[in-house]
């Protein structure tokens, strides 16, 4: 795992200078994908679901080799088209955007910037960080209760001049979900004027019973937008596709200022094939409950703490920072991936993901025999 350096910046006018505020970012870490003379990987670092890109969608991709001349539709109006239908939403109120990481960003820049506050929780997800930093705003990262958001200390962290809450609903990556009633309230308790962002990035993958991703504290005002992703339980993260579930004030403000053509032609069909695959996020989100349940019931009897998961992931805890990074080290000499925490400051955890059965087989036989020796 590599870490920003600060450079200290020449101010003799010899070369062009980033702003300030872009050389506080730490770049982002993604997810490892290789490793060096092993031929087999086990990718189980980036959430990306368990079954690959669904059929139909990959069909669709094909399809538009021929058209790839074309401009796509700046206004994705098919694909929000079939967004509404799936979920009876409003598809003037939703924006599609590339990933919804493009949509986070959009968000910072439109109701962050200069002078702003943006919350978020202490282990929240870091485009946060990032978007809301370089958009100039000051991010707060906000204590957690058991690696969870915490709606009292949020509320308490709240000032003048907080523009944006976000919340990922569930997180990633300690994989906790809060309460509707704990939602709620956090909605109640914030003034009318500061946005919150309902990050569901795994909403297709949560049991909860009283789970809403969204829509409905959307729907109850002007102030909250929804953010959903297809790089999950689609399978399409390589395609970068994400939309958002808003106000129509707020589809306003973003779609004055998103890229022209922020999804490509080929994204746009292959997420609207993905959502008419029939019967996928039903055999995506029974796969993902059973193994997400079987995979930590198999790493707490080795005696590895797990943290209870709504996600397709699992947030699994050595204790030390030590013991993290040689249970890092031995899945990776047999080929397995996971993701090291430390950029989140969780030096202590791995972040799992729930892959096919044999996958989570694989994890379970390598960590068992790291535990024991
Ligand atoms: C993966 C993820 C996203 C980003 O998804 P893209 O649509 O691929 O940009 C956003 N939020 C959370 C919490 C995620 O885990």
């Amino acid at each position: 795992m590599t870490e920003t350096v600060m450079r200290p910046q020449p101010q003799d006018g010899s070369r062009p200078l980033p702003r300030d505020a872009v050389m506080q970012i730490h770049a982002y870490v993604a997810g490892e994908a290789k490793i060096p003379g092993v031929n087999r990987i086990i990718k189980l670092s980036s959430n990306e679901g368990a079954f690959g890109p669904p059929p139909a969608a990959q069909a669709a991709y094909a399809k538009v080799a021929a058209d790839l001349h074309r401009y796509p539709d700046g206004g994705s109006v098919g694909l929000r088209k079939a967004l509404g239908a799936r979920w009876g939403l409003d598809p003037e109120r939703i924006v599609c955007g590339t990933g919804s990481d493009e949509l986070i960003s959009l968000i910072c820049h439109v109701y962050g910037g200069p002078g702003a506050d943006i919350l978020m929780s202490a282990h929240g997800f870091t485009m946060y960080d990032i978007a809301g930093t370089f958009s100039g705003a000051r991010v707060i990262k906000v204590p957690e209760q058991n690696v969870t958001t915490d709606v009292s200390a949020m509320l308490a962290a709240v000032t003048p001049e907080t523009r944006i809450v976000f919340v990922a609903h569930p997180n990633n990556p300690t994989g906790t979900l809060l309460p509707q009633s704990e939602v709620d309230r956090l909605r109640a308790g914030l003034r009318p004027d500061i946005l919150l962002v309902l990050d569901s990035a795994y909403a297709e993958y949560v049991e909860a019973a009283d789970y809403d991703a969204g829509q409905k504290l959307v729907d109850a005002g002007e102030n909250t937008v929804m953010l959903r992703t297809f790089s999950k339980v689609f399978g399409l993260g390589g395609m970068r596709v994400g939309w958002g579930y808003m106000p129509a004030s707020v589809a306003d403000a973003l779609n004055r200022v998103r890229g022209v053509f922020n999804v490509n032609l080929a994204a746009q069909a292959a997420a609207v094939a993905a959502l008419e695959e029939p019967g996928w996020v039903e055999k995506c989100r029974a796969h993902n409950t059973e193994w997400r349940a079987k995979l930590a019931a198999s790493l707490e009897a080795v005696g590895i703490k797990v943290w209870p998961s709504e996600g397709n992931f699992l947030l699994t805890d050595f204790a030390t920072a030590e013991k993290a990074k040689g249970a890092d080290a031995f899945l990776k000499s047999r080929g397995i991936i996971v993701r090291g925490m430390a950029a989140y400051s969780l030096p202590h955890c791995l972040r799992i993901t729930v892959g096919t059965a044999e996958e989570c087989g694989l994890v379970t036989d390598a960590l068992s025999a790291f535990m024991k020796g």
